[in-house]
């Protein structure tokens, strides 16, 4: 008998899951808290392994043709001149700009749409009790009924609350002190088709606006202490994010109007997440949910797509769920902490307090683009190899995709 596997959280890291699993010829139901399919979300980096997985599921072309156009991000002064640039494939694979980039809600939706003939879709409902026994998880629903699963994944990003149901308080979270919001406004003669432009104003505030499709998208970050503010509701969280950028000067006031109209509104306190272990029973946690790096990592997206490759791959492998899960943390625990390594001072570097730490910024960041500083940046970044061997499972390694036996067929 095929494995019965309830996957929550239907964003990057579920889809992917629900896919590989879908493969290896496994039950899966997807349950998302959302009413409907979330469009929103702006530009995520697919890199490395992350990469090597979505040439493995047969994505890679179809995210390509969908990548934001992003060539460089220009660092700008308030009168729009630009005091550095950072152009894609400077300072190696881990630049600012990955060579793969695209709007969270269109990687999503390739991931939905593939995965959707083996993988029934719920939206609107997530679970309320869950009993782990010796045969089975019995799962209770808010929208009421229950269900016994073999398995659950819960991936569902930073906050997860079947994360708290199995694990109480395990998770620890690590504040970066920032607060993002992230939503798109109609571009601007000012805006260009393959550039980034950066501003940052004093107080620790930065407005980021890039290219992608037929809007510019916007992320406002701001440097404070997390205060319960992202469990506010939308119009109180826009409302806060227009008082503290009220007066940070370019062009606020045509983003403020924007923020105020925008429908693809997220905001998020900017934090990771730690974990002993990744699993207890039955259940076990993927993309986010287990090993949040941040934004500021450039890496949730990778490491949600390798990790759905991974735990996929050795459930197909192992009888056993609990060497499955044991298997999959071995070989993503080193990789998830090389990614998790972001210096705790990078968000203040990145956004300074004054008005003389943001010249001093630019002028390290202008020193950095220079032939002979880049040249020792970049062989420094780039000589760091990935901390994970990716297993090959014998599917989708070669373009027509090896097919291996289900577990239990
Ligand atoms: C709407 C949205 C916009 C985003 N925008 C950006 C962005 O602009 N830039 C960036 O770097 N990162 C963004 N992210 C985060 C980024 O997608 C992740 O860091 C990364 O891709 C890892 O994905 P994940 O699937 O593990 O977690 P997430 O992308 O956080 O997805 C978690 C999913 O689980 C769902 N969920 C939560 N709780 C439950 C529950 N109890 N039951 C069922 N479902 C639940 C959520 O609605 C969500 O769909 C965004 C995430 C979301 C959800």
């Amino acid at each position: 008998m095929a494995r019965d596997v309830l996957i929550t959280g239907a964003s990057v890291a579920g889809p992917a899951l629900a896919w590989w699993l879908g493969r290896y010829g496994m039950n899966v139901t997807v349950v998302e808290r959302a009413p409907e399919f979330r469009d929103n979300g702006q530009n995520v980096d697919i890199r490395g392994a992350g990469r090597v997985v979505a040439q493995r599921m047969g994505i890679e072309d179809e995210i390509a043709a969908r990548t934001t156009g992003e060539k460089a991000i220009a660092f700008v002064d308030e009168k729009n001149e630009v005091q550095a640039q950072i152009d894609v494939g400077d300072f190696g694979a881990g630049g600012p700009t990955a060579e793969l980039e695209i709007l969270r809600g269109d990687l999503s939706r390739i991931l939905v749409e593939r995965s959707r003939d083996k993988a029934r879709y719920q939206f609107g409902d997530r679970i309320t009790a869950l009993d782990d026994g010796p045969d089975g998880v019995d799962v209770t629903f808010e929208k009421g009924g229950r269900r016994r699963f073999d398995l659950v994944i819960a991936a569902e990003g930073i906050g997860s609350a079947t994360r708290t149901l199995v694990f109480g308080d395990e998770a620890r979270r690590k504040p970066l002190d920032l607060y993002m919001g992230y939503f798109s406004i109609p571009p601007a003669p000012t805006d260009s088709e393959d550039t980034a432009r950066w501003f940052n104003a004093p107080a620790g505030r930065s407005v980021f606006l890039r290219p992608g499709g037929d809007a510019t998208h916007v992320v406002l970050t701001a440097q404070q202490p997390p205060d319960g503010r992202e469990d506010l509701e939308p119009s109180e969280q826009k409302a806060w994010l227009r008082k503290t950028f009220a007066d940070a000067g370019w062009e606020i006031a045509r983003v403020l109007d924007g923020l105020d109209k925008a429908d693809d509104f997220y905001f998020e306190a900017i934090g990771q997440v730690k974990m002993d272990r990744w699993s207890k029973g039955r259940v076990a946690l993927l993309g986010d949910a287990a090993y949040c790096a941040s934004p500021i990592s450039g890496m949730g997206t990778s490491l949600a797509l390798v990790g759905a490759y991974v735990l996929a791959g050795e459930l197909s492998r192992h009888e056993d769920h609990e060497a499955a899960f044991a298997a999959y943390e071995r070989i993503m625990r080193p990789y998830v902490e090389q990614a998790q390594n972001v210096p705790k001072l990078g968000p203040r570097i990145a956004q300074p307090q004054t008005r003389f730490g943001i010249a001093l910024q630019q002028w390290a960041l202008d020193l950095s683009t220079k032939p002979l500083v880049k040249s020792v940046a970049t062989k420094l970044m780039s000589s760091k190899p990935e901390k994970i061997d990716l297993p090959n499972y014998g599917y989708g390694v070669d373009a027509g995709g090896l097919k291996t036996p289900a577990v239990g067929d």
